[in-house]
């Protein structure tokens, strides 16, 4: 059974692009071989990340990842069975809001930001799917 999870977290502190390399790459080493696949993005202090995979294995990753003490007030904006993978593309992709143009943020949000707090998840999920489609994912591990 695939599903796809949809969450918004806070980082503790600000993440140096140094810190969310080592996040990417310790995801994209685990994800492979669990079959899981998604994509991330920080931006302002927000995470918010995207899991596809079987229900057990994203079940148990999202409890690994609520522990991590680098960032709180996990959200769940999304859990849900899936016939297909969104994101299938990436163990762990980034996605790179430097180059993503204000009007896309703008169609789904009050302010040309990321603010998945103040977002319906369907609508955060529709961000990250044009972000994919738009190619403004840095990185595909
Ligand atoms: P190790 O890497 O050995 O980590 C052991 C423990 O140390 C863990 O509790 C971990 O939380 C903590 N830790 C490790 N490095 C640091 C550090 N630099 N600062 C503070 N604490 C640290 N993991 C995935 O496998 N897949 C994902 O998709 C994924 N997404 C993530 C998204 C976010 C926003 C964050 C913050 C973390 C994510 N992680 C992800 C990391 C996850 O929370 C665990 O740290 C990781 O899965 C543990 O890997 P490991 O079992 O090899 O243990």
């Amino acid at each position: 059974m695939l599903v796809r999870c949809l969450y918004a977290s806070r980082a503790v502190e600000p993440i140096a692009v140094g810190a969310l390399d080592r996040i990417l790459e310790k995801s994209r080493k685990n994800n492979f071989p669990r079959g899981v696949t998604g994509l991330l993005c920080y931006s302002n202090g927000t995470f918010v990340q995207a899991l596809e995979g079987g229900r057990e294995i994203v079940s148990d990753l999202l409890g690994t990842i609520y522990s991590d003490n680098r960032h709180s007030g996990l959200q769940v904006l999304m859990f849900e069975e899936i016939a297909e993978r969104h994101f299938g593309n990436w163990s762990m992709g980034r996605v790179n809001l430097d180059t993503v143009n204000s009007a896309s943020l703008l169609k789904y949000s009050i302010r040309a930001e990321l603010n998945p707090f103040n977002m319906p998840g369907s609508a955060t999920l529709a961000l990250l799917m044009e972000l994919a489609a738009a190619g403004s994912i840095a990185s595909r591990g």
